[in-house]
């Protein structure tokens, strides 16, 4: 069986993109499944939150792009997530400028994943908050994209573009791309706006939706901050509890 890859992406900054990739990272390696994630953002805080020290690694996601590494070569694990990561450091920044010059730019992570997949079963890819060559490199290696989102006012607007950006790729470049799910990410399930926001996520994607939402909880907060995914930080958090929760649901899925 080769890898289930999974994007998780969204054009919006701070609707917990990372937190969603390394908390169902940690919650799928917890159920037995072997998991890579990789660090796709020059913000590297996937790689931090996953107890990794971004000063501390010489190759990461960046030379993989380049083709200066081999994936196996160039993945740490992360003793705190129980998962492998593909970390990510300043210099993937650069990355962005010097794959332009490359030939299939957008295909160099799809390229390089293809001599791993047999090692793992998911790969969760968190990308930047931008449609960059970085997040193109991620969306053409997937299979599956999830869609991590705040139900506030304007969120189908912005969930609309990255629907539209999906069936473009799909079309032009990656036949089997789709949407695995869309997550409410730092529900407030008191909030009115947030009950309607997600009758309309229901009404608009059906059984798309995520059954699970993640609350804005506290513990998923502060445990970036000990290199810890929720599980290993606070195990009985709400936050925690409900990342398991979607990682069941993906397990349904795919
Ligand atoms: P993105 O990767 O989309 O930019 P992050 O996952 O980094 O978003 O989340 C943005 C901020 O919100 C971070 O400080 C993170 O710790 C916090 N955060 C994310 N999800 C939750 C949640 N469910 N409850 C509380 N804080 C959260
Ligand atoms: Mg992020």
């Amino acid at each position: 069986m080769s890898a289930q890859i999974i994007a998780v992406a969204n054009q919006k900054g701070g609707v917990g993109k990372t937190t969603t990739v390394v908390n169902l990272a940690a919650s799928l390696a917890s159920k037995n499944k072997r998991v890579l994630v990789i660090d796709l953002d020059p913000q590297g805080n996937a790689t931090t939150g996953s107890g990794i020290n971004k000063s501390s690694i010489s190759g990461g996601v960046y030379q993989v792009l380049l083709g200066e590494a081999e994936v196996k070569d160039a993945v740490v694990a992360s003793e705190a997530g129980g998962y492998d990561i593909l970390a990510a450091n300043r210099t993937l920044a650069g990355a962005e400028i010097e794959l332009v010059q490359e030939i299939a730019r957008e295909m160099r992570l799809k390229n390089a994943l293809a001599a791993v997949e047999g090692d793992y079963d998911y790969v969760l890819i968190d990308c930047p908050p931008t449609l960059t060559l970085l997040t193109l490199n991620g969306l053409v290696a997937a299979q599956g994209v999830i869609v991590p989102m705040v139900c506030e006012y304007y969120a189908l607007e912005g969930i609309s573009d990255l629907v539209a950006t999906v069936r473009k790729i799909r079309q032009a470049i990656n036949p089997q791309l789709d949407i695995l799910g869309i997550v409410r990410t730092l529900y407030d399930s008191r909030s009115r706006l947030s009950q309607e926001v997600t009758e309309q996520l229901q009404t608009h994607f059906g059984k798309q939706l995520f059954d699970t939402a993640i609350p804005r909880n506290v513990r998923l907060a502060e445990a970036p901050s000990h290199g810890l995914p929720a599980l290993a930080y606070d195990a009985k958090a709400k936050g925690t509890l409900a990342y398991l929760a979607l990682a069941d649901e993906v397990l349904a899925r795919t």
